[in-house]
């Protein structure tokens, strides 16, 4: 079928455009297909942010800077390093729309961040009704605040007057042409993109969207990042000096994140460690109490974690060590590898940590990854 665009999902490619009863339908949003939102819904009145700790005075400076950019009917990508508090940047901006009763939307690609998040949102809007949107969990749609999947997006088709959408560089957002469609089709006013790492093409791309960058290089605590060290190792002796530094943080309470490539490597390298140091467990998408597993982590219960790079983001734990095993592979990108640094010394009273990337070759993103993050410390003013 020539020509046809599909009005769901904006697919013109013939290849995924089908014929039914001599009609056109497209193969390629099959799997998104379902209740919509009820838009005429408007938010109850009287909606206030009610935040019991302060912001810094860098977070206030970028969140009146947003606020006034959208005033201006611009959009904004915010450039927040990682531990800067990035959620807080927005409350203002929603508190502004929530007063005129407009629809607010928080999208993010993964659902453990949804599911992390409504509760945090709903503890500074109070009075509002939070509700969270995902996979399995879409038996209401409508509320004050609507946080969501990117996934979920479709059901929202012109609805948000302001949409956030966190975390723009993660899988399986990036890259991904219908979740990106969803994503304009739901603006109805205009957005916020967040991210840590984001790329040259998003910088390019929020000002041909007549939007502007405002960044934040400095965490909350004011303490600079943590700046990795490369450690030059063969696959043997690799697996020594992992052992040995795991021991040595665990004698010293230090909990510890051990990344690894694949999930292969990780079954391959935990079956290893877990021979000379017991409480620990390897966690990847794979595994069915991996929230279970992370759970006890931050209990205390659990010294380490094997993880692939399912906890690259969002988890925060106090006084964590960092240790990424081959991290010459492919799969880490420099933005990967930014986003894993950035999980040590985020919380106020424990902001220093190792960061180790353990390979046998030094590549262009390990370099970039340590220069980047020297880079950020070096603009906040922290070198
Ligand atoms: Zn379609």
């Amino acid at each position: 079928m020539e020509n046809y665009i599909c009005p769901n999902c904006g697919n013109q490619d013939p290849r995924y455009i089908g014929m039914k009863n001599g009609l056109p339908y497209c193969r390629k949003c099959l799997s998104f297909q379902g209740k919509h939102v009820e838009s005429s819904y408007v938010p109850k009145t009287g909606l206030k942010l009610s935040l019991n700790y302060p912001l810094s005075e860098k977070q206030e400076e970028v969140s009146s800077k947003v606020l006034s950019l959208l005033k201006e009917g611009k959009n904004v990508l915010i450039h927040a390093v990682t531990g800067a508090g990035k959620t807080e940047l927005v409350y203002r901006a929603m508190e502004f729309y929530l007063e005129k009763r407009k629809h607010v939307g928080f999208a993010t690609p993964r659902k453990d961040v949804v599911i992390d998040l409504a509760p945090r949102i709903k503890e500074v809007f109070r009075e509002a009704e939070v509700i969270s949107v995902y996979g399995e969990h879409t038996s209401r749609l409508n509320g004050d605040i609507i946080v969501l999947t990117t996934h979920q997006l479709y059901r929202y088709g012109g609805y948000f007057d302001l949409l956030i959408l966190d975390e723009i560089d993660a899988f399986p957002f990036k890259g991904n042409d219908m979740l990106n469609h969803f994503f304009f089709k739901s603006v109805k006013g205009n957005f916020v993109l967040l991210s840590a790492t984001p790329s040259k093409e998003d910088i390019e791309e929020i000002k041909k969207h007549h939007g502007e960058v405002v960044s934040l290089f400095e965490r909350y605590h004011h303490s600079p990042l943590p700046v990795p060290v490369f450690v030059k190792k063969n696959d043997y002796t690799a697996i020594y000096f992992v052992l040995r530094k795991l021991k040595e943080y665990i004698k010293e309470n230090k909990p510890v994140f051990i990344f690894v490539p694949t999930i292969d490597e990780g079954e391959k390298l935990f079956s290893i460690l877990s021979l000379f140091v017991h409480q620990g467990a390897f966690v990847s998408s794979k595994e069915e109490d991996r929230r279970l597993d992370i759970e006890r982590f931050k209990q205390g219960e659990l010294d380490y974690l094997v993880t692939t790079s399912i906890l690259e983001r969002g988890v925060t734990v106090r006084n964590l060590q960092v240790m990424v095993f081959a991290a010459d592979h492919e799969i880490y990108s420099q933005a990967t590898l930014v986003q894993i640094a950035g999980r040590v010394g985020r919380k106020i009273n424990a902001t220093k940590g190792d960061v180790i990337f353990i390979g046998k070759n030094k590549t262009a993103a390990i370099t970039g990854s340590i220069d980047e993050i020297a880079r950020y410390n070096k603009k906040a003013g922290l070198l």
